[in-house]
């Protein structure tokens, strides 16, 4: 519906564009000719040099600054419907892997039940079953709260709650309890560096910033997954370098996947599943706390390091900063 509905927006801004672009080019043409010709009729009692060249030099840069506005006009409206055009395919991307996302958790789920209705399945089976049907489920609210919790951070619906923390402290927490979440064992990861410094977070959005990291990291990794984690700080940003040894990004795609709904289709990447929602989302939640998040590789199968940098607290973004505080703060009292 949506779709549909900017679709026709992008049509209808087309056809405008070009009907003021023909009216303009009419006026223009009839302007220069009644011009022309009304100096030509008066010539005769003029000097020839003032009737020609005088109205043939005006009309001929205004008809050009016209034509270049018109390029650049067409310009604009055709990169804004390649872009249209781009965020769609990216969209029915999208659709296709949550649809076949949602699918397969249910399907394995009826095949249980199914299963548990009409045959005589043993105790122990049953319970095997059981947990199988529990972990499906939690793969589903997974999905299904990623996808609610991105539209609620592009509604602007999600109440932060800022705090001033201690960097290391607060950083070291939310990288265990990813581990913990994946189950990473502690002989996978290599964890060096210290910030010494204090910044301004919202610990759930910041979980699941580490939490998209860790998972990528696992998921694009072939063989067993090797992860290093750096923190480190200069005068102003707290660093924080997250790298693995899995199957690394092509250079010309490190914008590229941050994007909405992008996921990289090249042979190189292991089917595994995904929204491309990840990344997007973290950018969002790492620019909200006045941060930013960049990725490096050597290139295909050398491992990828996602590099995230964040104020630290006091030395610089003090208004913004302060302005996260204060919302926070705000939000608990009317809450209270
Ligand atoms: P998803 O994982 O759901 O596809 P993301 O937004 O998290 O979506 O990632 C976007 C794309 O970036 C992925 O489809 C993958 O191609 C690429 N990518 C993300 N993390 C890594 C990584 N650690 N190593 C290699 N490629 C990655």
């Amino acid at each position: 519906m949506k779709k549909t509905h900017s679709h026709s927006l992008m049509i209808a801004a087309f056809v405008l564009a070009q009907l003021a672009w023909l009216g303009l080019l009419s006026i223009w043409i009839y302007w220069y000719v009644s011009n022309y010709l009304i100096l030509e009729k008066v010539g005769v009692s003029l000097d020839d040099q003032a009737i020609i060249e005088y109205p043939n030099v005006f009309a001929f840069v205004v008809g050009i600054i016209m034509i270049v506005g018109i390029a650049v006009a067409i310009f604009v409206i055709f990169r804004n419907l390649t872009v249209q055009m781009k965020l769609n395919r990216f969209y029915d991307n999208f659709i296709a892997s949550v649809t076949h996302e949602l699918k397969s958790p249910l399907a394995s789920i009826q095949l249980y039940l199914e299963t548990l209705k009409y045959k005589n399945v043993k105790e122990e089976k049953r319970k095997e079953f059981v947990n199988l049907m529990l972990q499906d489920s939690a793969r589903l609210n997974r999905l299904i709260s990623s996808i609610l919790e991105v539209s609620r951070l592009e509604q602007k619906r999600i109440a932060y709650n800022y705090h001033i923390q201690d960097a290391d402290i607060i950083l070291s927490k939310l990288l265990s309890n990813s581990m913990e979440h994946f189950r990473v064992p502690l002989t996978s990861m290599q964890i060096s560096g210290k910030t010494n410094a204090k910044c301004v977070i919202d610990e759930d959005s910041m979980q699941n910033v580490f939490d998209n990291l860790l998972g990528n990291a696992i998921k694009y990794s072939k063989s067993p997954v090797q992860i290093a984690v750096e923190f480190k700080s200069d005068e102003k940003n707290i660093i924080i370098y997250f790298s693995d040894n899995g199957i690394g990004i092509d250079k010309k795609n490190f914008k590229k996947i941050f994007l909405k709904f992008l996921r990289l289709d090249d042979e190189n990447s292991p089917s595994v599943k995904g929204t491309g929602l990840g990344l997007y989302w973290a950018k969002e939640i790492i620019k909200l706390h006045g941060g930013k998040i960049s990725v490096a590789s050597e290139g295909l199968d050398k491992g990828s390091t996602f590099i995230i940098e964040l104020p630290i607290y006091n030395t610089q973004k003090k208004f913004y900063l302060k302005s996260l505080l204060k919302s926070s703060k705000k939000k608990v009292t009317t809450e209270q």
